[in-house]
């Protein structure tokens, strides 16, 4: 596994809408390996393996977006108010570092909340070392975004934390699948869509899977996992039990033959393998489901802990049964 290029993809700054370093990230790692590498009006990065003409025309999804904090108002003690760039937990955010495009950084609290009141976005605020807000507002401006600053930190030996594991773990697998396909080839027709603002709504994935027409949609994202302590609602996933195959979310439910293909790809090549329902959330999967006249759809899922905090964790043996189980499916 080509740790440097997942550690780039984490590092790179990419909240929804502003994906163009992930983007490049991508582009470097696969100009030369691919038959057309191109970026349309949304921003989502589409390259293309071709196939031999026999095949199927299968669409790819993973997004670049990572969620993000955007500038409403700087107060007179120069602390950034801003509200969210998709689904932003306020609890997750409280005491994170975040880095802005231009390479600002800044530290989140919340303002102190009613007793048995959660935050809400609105509650927090962003110190970046400004003394008022003239000072605050000449180094970032109204509508600027931010992130949790990137880092990585490996826990054990198998497992990996960082914040933008949502969903550039993914933007990894599919990236290397293309690599090894450039080397083997394959029947079908591969169309990997590297998807823009999937996180305010799979705007990207939604006018790429209108353009591309594809037969079969297979979406790779992270999932949740019910295995840390008291986690509520209960969930089948966990870390290090393999890839996960997704049946159901809040938006979309898996075409059956797909998620049986991929089980039986699972069982035939010896793949680990776990299967999901997640009664929350989607993925690129419900913009692609519902293109045009219909697509059948499969999503591939990495479990991941803590999703939508600075500490998103993943295990790379899931990552590795992923990436092995999409190339089983699409040279199916
Ligand atoms: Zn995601």
């Amino acid at each position: 596994m080509n740790r440097s290029l997942l550690e780039k993809l984490l590092a790179a700054y990419g909240p929804s809408g502003n994906e163009g370093a992930v983007r490049a990230a991508l582009e470097d790692a696969l100009r030369g390996h691919v038959d057309s590498l191109s970026t349309d009006a949304l921003g989502n990065l589409i390259a293309v393996r071709k196939g031999d003409g026999t095949g199927k025309r299968i669409m790819l999804s993973a997004h670049m977006d990572h969620i993000g904090l955007i500038v409403i108002d700087a107060d007179k003690h120069g602390f950034l108010r801003v509200c969210a760039v998709g689904g932003v937990d306020a609890e997750n955010m409280i005491s994170a570092h975040v880095v802005f495009a231009n390479g600002v950084e800044g530290v989140i609290d919340a303002q102190p909340v009613k007793d048995g009141k959660r935050p809400a976005v609105g509650d927090l605020f962003i110190d970046i070392g400004a003394q008022d807000r003239e000072e605050a507002l000449s180094r970032v401006e109204i509508g600027d975004m931010c992130v949790m600053k990137p880092r990585v930190t490996p826990l054990g030996e198998h497992r990996l934390s960082s914040p933008a594991m949502d969903d550039r773990v993914a933007c990894f697998v599919q990236a290397e699948a293309l690599l090894a396909l450039e080397e083997t080839g394959c029947k079908n027709e591969i169309v990997a869509v590297f998807s823009a603002q999937e996180e305010v709504g799979s705007r990207g994935a939604r006018t790429a899977a209108y353009a591309l027409q594809p037969d079969l949609g297979i979406v790779i994202d992270v999932t949740g996992t019910g295995d840390t302590p008291g986690v509520k609602p209960r969930l089948p996933m966990k870390l290090g039990g393999g890839a996960a195959v997704k049946i159901m979310d809040s938006y979309a439910i898996s075409t059956p033959w797909v998620v049986q293909m991929m089980l039986d790809e699972a069982q035939k090549a010896n793949i680990p393998v776990q299967r999901e329902v997640l009664p929350y959330g989607g993925t690129d999967a419900d913009v692609i489901q519902q293109s045009r006249a219909g697509v059948p759809v499969g999503v591939i899922s990495i479990p991941c802990r803590y999703i939508h905090s600075a500490a998103e964790t993943v295990d790379l043996r899931d990552v590795q049964a992923a990436l092995d189980l999409l190339l089983a499916c699409v040279r199916a």
